[in-house]
């Protein structure tokens, strides 16, 4: 059956994706940039504070910043696919499947960034959105006042514990352990915070409700101790509890670290031939918008050589 063929796809419209798909336009090559949701951005449309370690965007929220790029795309006809997730790679086939079609390509880009880890228990689908957060940033003024938990022991959780207790908010901090990956800047002043109690090792087993979340269903266990359990009656559960790679597409056909980041070498080669790969998915040393813009273009550069001359990578 023929497919659809181009020269470069790019999966994963985030910054390293956007990036990749304007480099490789510029180079003179004829990319497709592919992107599951309704806009290209990734988690730029999820980056609701001010940016300010972005050189260029001093000030912007992460969703000015994509609809910049995006223009940008648009002023150079580069061809972008949305809500169009990808259901199937297959590397030895060069094609790249959305359900039952398929389209074909010379080189490949994978931008697929981080997806949220989620816990996985009873309440967290249902009232996403109906006191079950995944960002303080976005959403502290609609609990202004009230009960909350976040749940986390990252630099996040701790932050978004501040930012909620600065908005008169009585917090709970939930973590399953008795140690905390937050740094000491994060962590310390939440310790000693009169308007935020720390629980750990404790482990969130329902998120109750009936419109709305009404509260959460915990057990505790100390090191040593039996374990107990506890009901928190609450008005919002913030879920802070970092990210995987959204590397699952690959499994069997790339190189994958122990954690399912993709192995890749300077220029983003990955271990099959024709396949690169850049920005969050493969664990930068500083996951960031300008690391994905810079490995982005890294990879479309790559793959131009590439395809120029296949036999020297
Ligand atoms: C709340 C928050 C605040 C941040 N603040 C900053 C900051 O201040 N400064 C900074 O530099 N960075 C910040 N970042 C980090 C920055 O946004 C990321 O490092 C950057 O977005 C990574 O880009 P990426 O293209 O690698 O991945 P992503 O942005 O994750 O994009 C990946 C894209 O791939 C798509 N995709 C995945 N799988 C498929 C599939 N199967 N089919 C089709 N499409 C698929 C996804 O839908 C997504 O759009 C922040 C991030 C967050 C979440």
């Amino acid at each position: 059956m023929a497919h659809e063929n181009w020269q470069i796809v790019i999966i994963g419209g985030g910054p390293a994706g956007m990036s990749a798909a304007l480099w490789a336009k510029r180079l003179g090559c004829e990319p497709l940039l592919v992107e599951a949701g309704a806009e290209p951005g990734g988690q730029l449309l999820r980056t609701f504070n001010r940016l300010v370690d972005c050189p260029g965007f001093l000030g912007q929220t992460g969703a000015e910043i994509a609809r910049q790029v995006a223009e940008h795309l648009k002023t150079l006809a580069v061809a972008v696919r949305l809500r169009s997730p990808v259901t199937r790679l297959s590397l030895a086939e060069n094609l790249v499947w959305f359900d039952s079609e398929a389209i074909s390509y010379q080189a490949l880009i994978l931008t697929l960034g981080v997806q949220k880890r989620r816990l996985g228990i009873p309440g967290e689908e249902e009232f996403a959105g109906r006191g079950v957060s995944t960002s303080a940033t976005r959403d502290k003024h609609l609990y202004r006042g009230k009960s909350v938990a976040i749940v986390g022991g990252g630099d996040g959780a701790f932050e978004e514990a501040l930012m909620l207790a600065e908005e008169g908010c009585r917090v709970t901090l939930i973590h399953r352990s008795d140690r905390f990956r937050a740094r000491p800047m994060y962590r310390d002043p939440v310790l000693v915070h009169p308007q935020i109690r720390v629980l750990t090792c404790a482990r969130l087993t329902e998120i109750v409700g009936t419109t709305a979340v009404t509260g959460v269903n915990l057990e505790i266990a100390q090191p040593g101790g039996p374990v107990e359990t506890m009901h928190l009656p609450l008005a919002g559960v913030f879920l802070t509890l970092g990210t995987n790679p959204a590397t699952q597409l690959t499994a069997g056909q790339l190189e994958l670290d122990s954690e399912g980041y993709i192995v890749t070498d300077r220029y983003g080669a990955t271990s099959a031939a024709g396949v690169w790969a850049a920005g969050d998915a493969c664990r930068p040393l500083l996951p960031s918008l300008v690391t994905a813009f810079g490995d982005g273009a890294t990879t479309a550069k790559a793959a131009f050589d590439w395809l120029h001359h296949p036999k020297e990578s």
